[in-house]
């Protein structure tokens, strides 16, 4: 099996969600403006269903990408020759973490 479909799927992915999470933003930054500055008329009313509509589908696509990401993960962790290295990462300023993950896959190590 080749993994590497898998991997660009879920680097795919994850850019997808980003996208969509910045429409609910967007939604979110449009809804705060008509509230204080439009008149409700009817153009406003359409503007807001059509977000309402859209934002609503952005939730629903974000849970299913991310339900496919994770069956995604199962078969590259399963499948993926790894190559496990250890590092520190940084969480905040004081706080450093040990992480062991795969160069290759770029998955966490599991126990
Ligand atoms: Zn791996």
């Amino acid at each position: 099996m080749d993994i590497f479909f898998y991997i660009e799927m879920k680097k795919r992915n994850e850019i997808l969600i980003k996208q969509l999470e910045e429409t609910i933003t967007s939604y979110n930054d449009i809804m705060s403006c008509i509230n204080e500055n439009c008149e409700y008329t009817y153009s406003t009313v359409e503007l807001i269903n059509f977000y309402n509509d859209l934002c609503e589908d952005c939730e629903y696509q974000i849970k299913q990408v991310n339900i496919m990401n994770k069956s995604n993960d199962t078969i590259i962790y399963e499948n993926c020759k790894h190559n496990f290295i250890t590092d520190i990462i940084d969480i905040d300023p004081e706080k450093e973490k040990t992480i062991c993950y795969c160069t290759v896959c770029e998955l966490t190590k599991r126990d």
